[in-house]
């Protein structure tokens, strides 16, 4: 029997695998901190826990992490890794520091299903969900690779945003365990607030979320209305904008002090028009507690769009702030390496269908002048 990966469980889900071993739940509690918090891998280091309890767990557990194939560091502290998830697929996970935080912006899937016109991933397709194990092993690595480097025990992530590749409310049952941990004071102990998941628009997920999780949510609206929002967003004809803005308004009734933040990509001469801003200015202001953020679009060569002007997106955001919503414009980051997220895992795929020999190269460390996350560049900052 393959040994059980211990990065699938929530601490519930890992006390239940201790019972099963005839443990008792404080052992599972002591297992999970050595897990998260301590970054071990190793059972026999961790040395509070019954020497009988780490005679079961070897050969039975172990602590899965993914294959690295490569990390591009950049001279501002940005961290960029791609991970080797099987069969040709890779996923990417980003780092970016601040001055008051540190952002991890997390994958859920191995491609995506939605197809939006102006993401890599999109156009790329989709391979298939990752399990909880994949999605927390970013974390999990992210984390404990940084202390490292930065030769510190402190947290570094502070933060942290589903926002990589994939629609993370279309692999919810993996989706909401590997929240949880994020969540949990045994595990990485970050409030609701600094975890963010960042949906295209999957409405009934968003009312299990609120009921199940209710972390920050972030809603890739892109247009104010549904004809444009349906070419851009193609989930958009299964859910249009009236729905959705229904349930960001149910979401925020769990938890009426939050806000939802709206995800406006700008592309020169489609959605970026000072008319556009007015409807979507009649779209939301006194609807829903909100904050917009315009992102620049990465371009990349499939797209067939572009990134609009500065004056223009400046001349965007003065039509929603003088109407009163906060609106902030995200920097560009990251065009130096890769103008897409996506654009990386897209190039192993490649590699994969052209020549079917991917192998796992040893890891590929870059270190140049990559600025930023260019996932997060195609999606939202983070909240607080
Ligand atoms: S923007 Fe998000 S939801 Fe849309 S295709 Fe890209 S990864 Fe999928």
């Amino acid at each position: 029997m393959n040994p059980a990966n211990l990065l699938e469980f929530d601490l519930d889900g890992l006390a239940a695998f201790c019972e099963q071993l005839g443990e008792k739940r404080f052992r599972a509690t002591q297992l999970f901190r050595w897990i998260h918090q301590k970054g071990a891998r190793d059972f026999a280091q961790m040395s509070d826990l019954a020497k009988s309890l780490r005679d079961k767990l070897s050969g039975r557990a172990e602590i899965r992490a993914l294959p690295v194939l490569s990390e591009h560091v950049s001279g501002d502290g940005t961290v960029k890794w791609l991970f080797d998830v099987g069969s040709g697929n890779a996923i990417e996970t980003v780092f970016i520091p601040e001055d008051d935080r540190g952002t991890l912006c997390i994958s859920s899937q191995a491609g995506c299903a939605v197809g939006c016109r102006f993401c890599s991933t999109g156009h790329q397709g989709f391979s298939r969900n990752l399990q909880t194990g994949e999605i927390l092993a970013q974390l999990w690595y992210a984390e404990h690779s940084l202390r490292k480097r930065l030769n510190t025990s402190e947290r570094v992530i502070t933060n942290v945003v589903m926002m990589g590749m994939g629609e993370p409310l279309q692999n919810y049952s993996a989706l909401v365990p590997a929240l949880r941990v994020m969540l949990d004071d045994h595990g990485y102990g970050l409030s609701r607030r600094r975890v963010a998941v960042s949906t295209s628009g999957v409405v009934p997920m968003i009312d299990r979320l609120r009921e199940d999780c209710p972390v920050a949510l972030a809603v890739s609206l892109h247009a104010p209305n549904d004809p444009l929002r349906d070419e851009l967003v193609p989930l958009n004809r299964k859910y249009p904008i009236a729905e959705l803005l229904q349930a960001c308004l149910r979401y925020l009734e769990a938890a009426p002090r939050d806000f939802i933040t709206f995800e406006y990509c700008m592309l020169e001469g489609v959605n970026d028009t000072p008319e556009l801003a007015v409807e979507l200015v009649r779209l939301l202001r006194g609807k829903v507690a909100c904050k917009l953020n315009l992102i620049p679009f990465n371009p990349f060569p499939a797209s067939g769009l572009k990134r609009s002007s500065n004056a223009r997106v400046q001349a965007f955001a003065k039509v929603l702030i003088d109407a009163g919503i906060v609106t902030t414009v995200r920097k560009t980051r990251g065009d130096d390496i890769d103008a897409a997220c996506g654009q990386l895992a897209g190039e192993v795929q490649d590699r994969t269908n052209a020549k079917n020999r991917m192998t796992r190269a040893p890891i590929t460390v870059h270190r140049r002048g990559l600025e930023g996350s260019a996932a997060m560049a195609r999606h939202t900052e983070t909240k607080q």
